[in-house]
């Protein structure tokens, strides 16, 4: 699984680092700056998935 963060659709909501710090880094501003898809570890697919589902604008992308 490999995850990102669409900067258009994100608006700093900050849901995404609440649920999976180790993967959502906020920008001074509060948003997730996550441009380039990365691979995330096999523990870490449920937080990512859960990430994916209360982020409010669908800014997370998953890619299977
Ligand atoms: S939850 Fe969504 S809108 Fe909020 S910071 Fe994360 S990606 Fe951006």
């Amino acid at each position: 699984m490999k995850v990102r963060v669409d900067p258009g659709q994100c608006d700093g909501y900050g849901k995404c680092a609440k649920v999976a710090p180790e993967i959502f880094k906020l920008d001074e501003f509060g948003y997730a700056s996550l441009d380039e898809a990365v691979e995330v570890a096999a523990d870490m697919h449920d937080k990512v998935r859960e990430a994916a589902k209360v982020c409010p604008s669908n800014a997370v992308i998953i890619e299977e």
